[in-house]
């Protein structure tokens, strides 16, 4: 097999890159069709079959199929096309110019996700012209509409094109590789929590505001939030967040001594202590139509965010017990709510290429399994039983991270440069 000319690769990737951060996919309203038919058009130009999937006017997945000898199932590469929209007065560069700049190409979506989605075409582009002797197909599939939800995007997919995604693997967003502790820590998402809001509907008798009330819906329900709020719950460990902190431990980027220890150092993280249970905060509460109007219904909304596997008729339950009110209805606010989230395998033959790939670059990296706390494309593969995980094989900055949504978004060179090769490397390991 030829060697591969770096140098050459990147300086192709960084020209795709910059082009397609000048197509505006900002969502609403997406129009994503232009951005699918460029990143098509360099695939077939590499005589790689591509298809077109309209799903509205102006809105547009690209899949890409290398084919392999078949022995093994699809591993599909995967990721979304829009981008979230910019708030023009707080950038100092163009967001749509692409402009590059002491090492660093500035543009909406360099981040989220249009660089993942650059590395992960040239990984294909380069899989094609090196002749892989590829054990399975390798896919490409680039999706509208995430930012706003994926129902006309990955959502609609898994429903009218299932075909689309029938793999055994799938990458696509969700973590990547980060600074921590003095350790290169890379954080590969094998779940995500899933949603199950709730609402609390309070009744009470209602009357005049000049009385003395004993049943007030409006005051049933505040103290039903206070109880919820008081609540106190364990930390649920399972197979791949504890993998995740028994291997930061090991690092010693968390202090994980005893189990006292492990828990305490969990706690005292905001962004950790999520991923071991399941969440509930109130975000809206609606009650009252006059000031002189007893309120005989008071609602409040709860953003519940579960562990995978989890059950979610049980989670209401829960919650029914600590409002401890039956004047209070704990309804679900979405109809229907899907029972549960499967959890993930996390200990698999794509973690085990992702590990090696990593480490053949950065050496005393530590990389581990995890979960991310919001939502993204994979659920709608998971729930289908695909392995897909959410990692980007990046190191990204501080500053980078900071671009997910924000302003000045970009990523540098470098970042995106090893991202081309080690995602080609991934490709490589688990498809050969
Ligand atoms: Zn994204």
């Amino acid at each position: 097999m030829p060697d591969i000319d770096w140098p050459a690769v990147h300086a192709e990737a960084l020209d795709i890159l910059r082009e397609y951060l000048r197509i505006d996919t900002t969502n609403p309203p997406g129009n994503e069709a232009p951005a699918a038919r460029f990143l098509g058009g360099l695939l077939e130009a590499e005589g790689i079959p591509v298809e077109y999937v309209e799903i509205d006017p102006g809105r547009e997945a690209v899949h890409a199929r290398l084919g392999g000898d078949g022995s093994k199932r699809p591993f599909l590469l995967s990721n979304h096309l829009d981008v979230v929209p910019v708030e023009a007065a707080h950038w100092t560069k163009p967001p749509f110019e692409a402009v590059l700049e002491e090492g660093r190409v500035y543009g909406r979506g360099a981040i989220d996700m249009k660089g993942f989605g650059v590395m992960q075409l040239v990984a294909l582009l380069t899989a094609k012209r090196q002749g892989l002797p590829l054990k399975r197909d390798l896919w490409f599939l680039g999706t509208p509409d995430e930012e706003a939800g994926s129902a006309r995007g990955m959502g609609w997919i898994v429903e009218h094109r299932p075909d689309l995604v029938d793999v055994e693997f799938a990458l696509n967003e969700g973590d990547s590789g980060r600074l921590s502790g003095g350790r290169t820590v890379f954080s590969v998402a094998a779940n995500e929590k899933f949603g199950c809001p709730l609402r609390l509907v309070a009744t009470g008798a209602g009357g005049h505001g000049s009385f003395i009330h004993t049943d007030n819906s409006m005051v049933r329900l505040a103290k039903a939030l206070v109880r919820l709020d008081e609540w106190q719950r364990g930390l649920t460990f399972a197979p791949d967040t504890r993998a995740y902190v028994d291997r930061l431990a090991e690092a010693g980027v968390l202090d994980g001594g005893t189990d006292e220890a492990l828990a305490a150092s969990i706690r005292a993280r905001r962004g950790l202590t999520p991923m071991f249970m399941n969440t509930l905060n109130v975000t809206m509460v609606n009650a009252g139509v006059k000031r002189n109007v007893l309120p005989s219904r008071s609602e409040a909304i709860l953003d519940c965010r579960l562990l995978p596997g989890q059950d979610t008729e049980e989670w209401r339950q829960q919650v029914a017990e600590v409002v401890a009110d039956l004047e209070i209805a704990v309804e679900f606010v979405n109809d229907p709510q899907p029972t549960a989230m499967p959890r993930t395998e996390w200990d698999t033959e794509l973690f085990h290429a992702i590990e090696a790939s990593v480490r053949s670059v950065f050496e005393d990296a530590v990389v581990a399994p995890t979960m991310t706390i919001g939502a993204t494309d994979n659920r709608f593969l998971r729930a289908r039983g695909v392995v897909s995980y959410g990692f980007a094989p990046a190191v990204y900055s501080r500053e980078e991270n900071n671009g997910f949504h924000g302003n000045d978004e970009f990523i540098s060179v470098e970042t995106f440069n090893t991202g081309c090769e080690l995602t080609y490397d991934i490709v490589r390991r688990l498809c050969t």
